[in-house]
């Protein structure tokens, strides 16, 4: 067994992202295909950055003639002009950052060098615009605000918000510095997250001796096998940081040896002190953001970031995951010590580590539950799963999915939807592309290629994604999910949800980012509910039905592991809020400082962040001082999804309730506003604490 190198990985690109034929840029023309979607088997490259650049200019021009307008600024030829402007910007970014996400490539990489400062600069241009913020200030101190409807009122303080959060209350040199700071920012965030692609890509490790496979299910080996083929290295058994193949050898794996390596070849991605290592990248990264925060007048990252969000400061960030994690500790401590009671009674003779916890996890799972994981996985073909995906949808709001063929992807693996309501309109199309690739970053995300809102009257078609790393097909057998990417699944369908069914007016919309993760998670809920399960999880081979027993073991083990899954994620979740609240890095041992923040938390040594800095996407990629959002949002989901087991799980009621209140205008009001619309009351933490088993009584 070694550890690889990049090189060897790069020769395997399984399956080109496509491109087209040359000619006229198609992005600068009206598609011209079926609900506008974009031409992907036209689109080039090389056509992204000059739409960049035209759309730039066409924005430019449209804001010219807003501040030209010699008319006193109203809502309408000031706010409303402001959003519905930059359209042809707004479609080429979404579809560029789609591609750069999820089909990337070398050219398309060096593409986002160019078109990443290029819109960073432009967004300054808009902030920084001294007589737009002038007209838009008109608005907001005019007496028309008392009289606008509760969405333009929201819409008018957001973008107003915007402005000042932008650096327009600044003097000439602090703008200076804030672009220069923004510029940089756009560029290191990038070069982050390449170095986090190729590291995934580039970790893993190599067996020879099949002697050191035991334990794994003939699929794992199976799959290991496959990818050393395409690696070039026929007759061995590679294994990767991909989740698909990196969790079951950590799961079955008898050869401690093996899950160690591989589970370091994990952690120590971009740590490595090589060309990809990030600890000077994240420093620089972090620094600036203090930079910027101060220039802004605020403290820290933490303290600006939170600033529009639910929690609204850091003290409420920390005292909420206060709470969660000393019965969550507690939890994970009993579950190791567990673990260290059988490698004892096994005479193992060694301290449990963090590369053995899903190993002894499995083992305990067994004994325990008399469950198997592996167990599972017949019954969750990925058809399986979308049809219970699909059909939750049916059942709760009445919507149909019908596959269509005839819409232009960007890889062959892409499928696509045309999702209808109950009444047969069409609502939006749903991209699903599962499987993972080296042109895809790691994970499971849904995005989209284009938002809905209301232009001339007439609602816009949403284009939603979603996209994952599922484990592939393999040795004849369909793709068979594990139980995580099947309420990966569910949850990344949620965020669609919210995007097909939104019936906001305006084009920006402002949900929190600790409000975001309602929608999804909500779904999670009822992936293994009986209820629904009897409905979808058949027998690949036979059809038969899960059977009852099975969803019992299940049922009963729903709390197991649930400490450890909690600490992991917590300890991550401290450590982004550290990185943004603990004062500047720029002197900072990045390693050290990880570990002084664990040790501060008393993170216990088997267990550790579920992401370390160095590789935490999340927290330069959109979530800055916000991984915290998953369980903050959790507290709204769990006390949500009371609200249809108080009446029953697919109580139809219930959810046109949800989908008018949430689905349908998260971000178009103050959310907090709109959960009691839905709830007719505030969330409560309690349904959370008693879905996690945190009320530190059971077990
Ligand atoms: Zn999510």
């Amino acid at each position: 067994m070694k550890l690889g190198s990049v090189a060897l990985v790069l020769a395997f690109l399984v399956l080109p992202c496509l491109g087209g034929a040359a000619g006229e840029n198609p992005l600068l023309k009206p598609f011209g295909t079926p609900f506008e979607v974009p031409p992907f088997d036209r689109i080039e490259t090389g056509h992204y950055l000059p739409a960049v650049r035209e759309g730039i200019r066409i924005h430019n021009s449209e804001i010219e003639a807003i501040t030209a307008n010699p008319a006193p600024a109203d809502f309408g030829n000031t706010v409303e002009a402001l959003d519905t402007s930059g359209k042809l910007l707004e479609t080429v970014r979404a579809v560029f950052y789609s591609q750069t996400g999820a089909c990337s490539s070398d050219e398309l990489m060096a593409a986002a060098r160019e078109i990443s400062p290029l819109l960073s600069s432009h967004n300054d241009d808009v902030m920084l615009n001294d007589r737009l913020f002038a007209r838009v200030k008109a608005v907001y101190d005019s007496r028309e605000k008392a009289k606008l409807a509760p969405d333009s009122l929201y819409l008018l303080e957001n973008i107003y918000g915007e402005f000042v959060r932008g650096g327009s209350l600044l003097g000439p040199e602090k703008r200076a510095r804030l672009r220069e700071i923004n510029r940089e920012l756009s560029l290191l965030s990038l070069k982050f997250a390449e170095n986090v692609l190729s590291e995934t890509n580039g970790s893993f490790v190599v067996v020879d001796d099949a002697s050191s496979l035991a334990g794994l299910p003939e699929s794992v080996v199976a799959m290991g096998a496959e990818t050393a083929r395409e690696m070039k290295m026929e007759g061995k058994w590679v294994f990767t940081a991909q989740r698909p193949s990196w969790t079951p050898v950590l799961q079955y794996a008898s050869d401690r040896k093996l899950r160690e390596e591989l589970y370091k070849a994990y952690v120590m991605r971009c740590d490595r002190d090589n060309e990809r290592d990030n600890k000077q990248v994240l420093q620089k990264l972090v620094s600036l953001r203090y930079e910027r925060a101060a220039l802004l007048g605020y403290s820290d990252p933490a303290g600006y970031h939170l600033e529009n969000r639910m929690a609204k400061e850091p003290k409420a960030v920390t005292s909420f995951l206060d709470r969660l994690w000393k019965p969550a500790l507690e939890r994970a401590g009993a579950e190791a010590r567990a673990m260290q009671a059988l490698i004892d009674r096994e005479k193992g003779g060694f301290r449990l580590a963090p590369w053995d916890w899903w190993y002894y996890a499995e083992k305990l799972r067994k004994e325990n539950y008399d469950l198997d994981e592996s167990e599972l996985r017949p019954y969750f073909s990925l058809d399986s799963v979308s049809a219970g995906v699909f059909g939750l949808g049916e059942r709760l709001f009445g919507l149909k999915f019908i596959e269509r063929k005839d819409i232009p992807v960007y890889h062959p693996e892409v499928k696509v939807y045309e999702v209808k309501d109950a009444g047969g309109e069409t609502l939006g199309l749903l991209y699903t592309d599962f499987f993972p690739r080296d042109s895809k970053r790691a994970g499971a995300w849904s995005g989209g290629f284009r938002d809905s809102w209301l232009e001339d009257g007439k609602r816009v078609i949403p284009l939603s994604t979603i996209v994952c790393t599922f484990t592939r097909p393999a040795a004849g057998d369909p793709s068979l999910l594990s139980v995580d990417e099947v309420t990966t699944f569910f949850h990344e369908f949620g965020h669609a949800l919210n995007t097909l069914l939104f019936e906001g007016r305006y084009r920006r919309t402002f949900a929190p980012l600790d409000s975001v993760e309602l929608p999804s998670q909500i779904m999670e809920n009822w992936a293994l509910k009986p209820e629904l399960l009897r409905s979808y999880a058949r027998h690949y081979r036979t059809g038969e039905p899960m059977p009852q027993a099975l969803i019992e073991k299940l049922r009963k083990s729903r709390l197991f592991n649930q400490g450890f899954q909690n600490v992991e994620y917590l300890a991550a979740a401290y450590l982004d809020i550290a990185w943004h609240s603990k004062g500047d890095p720029k002197d900072r041992n990045v390693t050290k400082f990880e570990e002084n923040v664990m040790k501060e938390i008393g993170l216990i040594p088997e267990i550790l962040p579920r992401y370390r800095s160095v590789h935490f996407s999340h927290m330069i990629g959109g979530y800055t001082a916000g991984y915290y959002a998953y369980i903050w949002a959790a507290v709204l989901d769990a006390d949500a999804f009371g609200a249809f087991k108080e009446r029953s799980l697919f109580d139809r009621k219930t959810a046109l309730s949800f989908r008018k209140n949430i689905l349908a205008s998260l971000g178009t009001e103050d959310t907090m506003t709109l959960y009691k619309k839905f709830r007719g009351r505030e969330p409560k933490v309690e349904p959370l604490l008693e879905q996690r088993g945190l009320l530190g009584t059971d077990r």
